[in-house]
């Protein structure tokens, strides 16, 4: 039933609409019976979404010659989604060191990765410099650090850079706001404005620079602003060294996704003119670009599907239980106001209700009162055995599993049109209850001693 991926040559776009594919898609995981009593809840991504994505992204920059479009990888730990990227000529920004070896063996090759943890270990360091990855500095005392690595290495260097905070302040959502002027990440702008260009024009081994404006909630003025100064700081750099130095500019992602509707606003070619107009100089030749979309690129073509087990009447009002809970939709169960859903109602064999509306709560499966889907929702009346689809969920959903009451990470199947036709594949098995089991340690407490941190250091 399930084949391997095409490649993204032999696949033709075609003609349908996301809504039309992802109810189709519903209608064939009813009738294929890929709902069961073990895996009632899955995740399915429509990898003709994906490729329209892609190319959307590819098109608003495609007279841009030095241009690397990276997938970050957090956004969808799948290897086969990961490997699609690959194929279709991106990197990935990688930020662990599970992410980086997820991004090798799906076929990046490591000078088309980018390394953005604001924690990396020596090791890490050491490692991303025998392979020749690029990775962006996040702060002085990492600096100081990797100036001594580099004087170690003899191979040729890869892409150094430094991660600026442009420290232009909040978006909508506080959690997901990289630019405030107290943020975690990278080196603040105004903190060190003139220490900063003297410390890099000094290292004539930073040849990037990088600021990530996240994310979700934040306006395209507000990105472009962070761009515009990290321009200026490159223009500032390489005047002071008297030569491009500075080769590279990675304006990291955090382009918002639209959760109300079908419609993908803001695009990609929004973004590219609000970088155009804010920072022309990004786009006159003297910089290669690199780009870091997670979201954008990935929620509008993923979906969570689950089956509604039961209903009642409580207080009132209707309840559906389902199997979609905070294990799989976490950000959503526990910030509802930041990153609300869409849910559509299917019966059993697939159709879609459109009954009237009534006020109902959709609960996932966890034993804790906060877990739910909607509260007060107004749907169309959920009877058990429905299906209930949560579209836009193709972006950090699947790659943000939370283990609570040892609840499994879901199957994840993807869906593509080849010749006319709509074929399904396995993306990843759903956790077994084996998997847990053996993952949540040895059977019993057993005396073998820990490693023995002094003897290993008096070892090595
Ligand atoms: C998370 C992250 C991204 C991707 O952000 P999106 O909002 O998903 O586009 C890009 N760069 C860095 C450094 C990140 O941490």
């Amino acid at each position: 039933m399930l084949d391997s991926l095409p490649s993204p040559a032999v696949h033709p776009i075609s003609g349908t609409t996301v809504a039309s594919r992802r109810h189709s898609a519903v209608a064939e995981i009813a009738n294929r019976g890929l709902l069961t009593d073990t895996s009632p809840l899955c995740g399915v991504i429509d990898v003709d979404t994906l490729d329209e994505l892609i190319t959307a992204l590819v098109s608003a920059y495609a007279d841009v010659p030095g241009v690397l479009h990276t997938v970050a990888a957090k956004a969808i730990t799948l290897r086969p989604i990961l490997a699609r990227f690959a194929e279709s000529g991106f990197g990935c920004e990688v930020a662990s060191p599970g992410e980086l070896a997820l991004a090798l063996t799906a076929g990046f090759s490591p000078e088309h990765i980018v390394l953005d943890s604001p924690a990396k270990t020596t090791s890490e360091l050491e490692y991303a410099l025998a392979l020749g990855i690029s990775f962006n500095i996040d702060n002085l005392d990492e600096l100081y650090r990797v100036d001594e690595l580099v004087t170690e290495t003899s191979r040729p260097l890869p892409h150094i850079g430094i991660r600026i905070n442009p420290q232009t302040g909040a978006g909508a959502i506080g959690a997901m706001s990289t630019a405030t002027l107290t943020s975690k990440f990278g080196i603040g702008l105004s903190d060190h404005r003139d220490e900063l260009a003297e410390l890099i024009s000094g290292r004539p081994w930073i040849t990037q620079l990088h600021a990530h404006s996240g994310s979700q909630g934040l306006a395209l003025s507000h990105t472009a602003r962070g761009v515009q100064l990290l321009v200026e700081l490159a223009d500032d750099v390489n005047r002071r060294s008297g030569r491009k130095q500075i080769r590279r500019i990675d304006v990291g992602g955090g382009l918002s996704v639209n959760f109300e509707s079908d419609e993908t606003t803001p695009s990609f070619a929004d973004h590219r003119e609000a970088l155009q107009e804010a920072a022309p100089g990004l786009f006159d030749g003297t910089y290669e670009i690199v780009t870091e979309f997670g979201r954008a690129l990935t929620a509008k073509a993923g979906t969570i599907v689950t089956r509604v087990e039961y209903t009642k009447r409580t207080g009132g009002r209707p309840i559906a239980v389902t199997h979609a809970g905070v294990q799989v939709a976490t950000r959503t169960v526990f910030m509802p106001e930041s990153w609300p859903l869409r849910l559509e109602v299917f019966q059993n064999d697939g159709q879609q209700r459109t009954t009237p509306l009534v006020d109902q709560d959709v609960a996932g499966p966890a034993c804790f009162t906060g877990d739910m889907l909607a509260v007060a929702h107004p749907l169309p009346l959920i009877e058990s055995g429905d299906l209930i689809a949560l579209p836009d969920t193709g972006g950090y959903y699947f790659s943000s599993h939370f283990s609570y009451n040892a609840l499994a990470r879901p199957a994840v199947y993807g869906v593509a049109t080849i010749n006319e036709e709509r074929r399904w594949f396995e993306i990843r098995a759903a956790q077994s209850v084996h998997e847990i089991v053996s993952e949540a340690g040895t059977p019993t407490l057993t005396t073998a001693p820990l490693p023995d941190r002094v003897a290993a250091t008096a070892a090595s």
